[in-house]
């Protein structure tokens, strides 16, 4: 299904057009607009997912290896000493664009962002609430 007010359906599909980096039958690379490194790619598929909750499981798989083939790609041609590949869900979380999307963002020394989070500490009562809250009442 796609969403006819989606943008990403429609640069996904072809018809807003945009600087694809790779495309099958299945997703769209194209690069990002705002991006945060030299390089910075989104992964999109061609149907319409609002997040990793809707997504069918084996088309985020196969997001993955595309993640892995373009992602190496990007890394080795542009010279990048890393990657971090992100993928938010929801506003809290910095989702600004409702169709599910995986960012290849390629790294390089001192290259002034700071994608990474701040660590926390609980104590061990704590994360076995945690832990035991994730858990509880699962099938196994
Ligand atoms: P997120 O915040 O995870 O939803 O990521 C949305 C990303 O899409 C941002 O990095 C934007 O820069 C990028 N973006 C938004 N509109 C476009 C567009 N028309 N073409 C390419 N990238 C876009
Ligand atoms: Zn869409």
């Amino acid at each position: 299904m796609r969403d006819d007010n989606c943008i990403f359906c429609k640069i996904a599909n072809g018809e807003i057009p945009s600087r694809t980096l790779y495309e099958d039958e299945e997703f769209r690379v194209i690069m990002d607009l705002g991006p945060a490194t030299r390089g910075h790619a989104l992964i999109l598929p061609k149907e319409h997912y609002a997040n990793l909750f809707e997504i069918p499981a084996d088309t985020a798989a196969r997001a993955m290896q595309v993640a892995k083939k373009v992602g190496t790609q990007i890394v080795e041609k542009l010279g990048a000493n890393g990657l971090n590949v992100v993928q938010n869900n929801g506003e809290c979380a910095g989702q600004t664009v409702p169709h599910f999307h995986i960012h290849l963002i390629p790294r390089y020394q001192d290259d002034g962002q700071h994608i990474l989070w701040k660590p926390g500490k609980l104590s061990d009562e704590e994360m076995d609430a945690i832990r035991d809250q994730i858990l509880a009442d699962q099938e196994s």
